[in-house]
């Protein structure tokens, strides 16, 4: 299906071909889809990493600053926080699971939800797998770092408050997880899990994210609601968010992203 869509950069592997990547694959596992192209990045220091870039090239951040209200003055737009006032010719509404009520602000009024994906890492193990890895017939993803210590996810959602900014992990629904990796990797009972966590993330009711300009304001923008792939995302957004808001344009068809697909009312 894939193919006869355009893209061809997945191979299938037979078992033989699966075990010789993976020696430690359970034996049931009768075969794979591999990547070759595809890598991870960690993101504490892609994050940082951008964030070095872009202040070498002048831009400016400022933490701690809780955005309490968007209106526009004259042709100008005023974002207030408690403590200061930032104006601005043009805003780029990129808040995450928060995002559909800076939109309210905006003029834009979208039907998003939010949820929290949990992790979690084992201490360090021997080296048994090298790529990322996936399951088809149930949620499993997982990674073996270089350290040994084996990060599990696999989708499953934790509990979210997002007036407080919090997540609470599901224990059960961890253990199914851990349950999935031990039947496809059967050294993994070995495992200790070390941590575990969750984060706060946008999606849309059709898991496609929101990018492009306001369909009610001028010079306002939207990027949010990754539904799970903004960490990959994230530099593409970059690009199309630079491009939209320096020349409005982009070279990107934004219309499956655009803010206003589902129809609601303005509040
Ligand atoms: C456990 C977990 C695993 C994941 N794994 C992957 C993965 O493997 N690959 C992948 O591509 N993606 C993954 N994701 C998803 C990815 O992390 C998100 O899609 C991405 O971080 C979203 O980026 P964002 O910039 O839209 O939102 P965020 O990173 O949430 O940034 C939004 C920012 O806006 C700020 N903000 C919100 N409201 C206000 C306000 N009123 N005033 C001021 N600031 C405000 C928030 O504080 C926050 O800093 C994962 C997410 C989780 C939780």
């Amino acid at each position: 299906m894939m193919h006869s869509h355009g893209y061809f950069h997945e191979q299938m592997l037979d078992a033989r071909e699966l075990r010789e990547r993976l020696p430690h694959v359970a034996h049931h596992c009768a075969g794979g889809v591999v990547s070759e192209q595809d890598g991870y990045a960690i993101p504490f220091k892609a994050t940082h990493a951008f964030r070095r870039a872009a202040e070498l090239n002048g831009a400016r951040f400022y933490e701690g600053h809780k955005v309490r209200h968007v209106r526009r003055v004259g042709s100008d737009w005023l974002v207030s926080s408690d403590s200061t006032d930032f104006e601005a010719l043009k805003i780029v509404n990129c808040a995450g699971a928060w995002a559909d009520l800076i939109s309210v602000m905006i003029g834009d009024n979208v039907p998003m939800s939010y949820s929290a994906p949990m992790l979690g890492i084992t201490t360090r193990m021997p080296h048994f797998a090298h790529p990322v890895v996936g399951a088809v017939s149930r949620p499993l993803s997982f990674k073996q770092f270089e350290n040994g210590t084996v990060l599990l996810g696999g989708g499953a959602k934790g509990f979210a408050d997002r007036a407080h900014n919090r997540t609470r992990l599901d224990y059960s629904l961890m253990a199914n997880g851990a349950r999935n990796a031990i039947e496809f990797f059967p050294i993994m009972k070995t495992a200790s899990i070390n941590r575990m966590w969750s984060g706060l993330e946008a999606y849309m009711p059709d898991n496609l994210p929101v990018i492009g300009p306001s369909a009610r304001s001028e010079n306002a923008w939207h990027a949010f609601a990754f539904s799970a792939h903004g960490f990959q995302l994230g530099p593409v957004i970059g690009e199309i968010m630079a491009d939209l808001v320096t020349s409005g344009k982009t070279g990107f068809d934004l219309a499956p992203f655009r803010i206003n697909r589902y129809d609601r009312k303005v509040l």
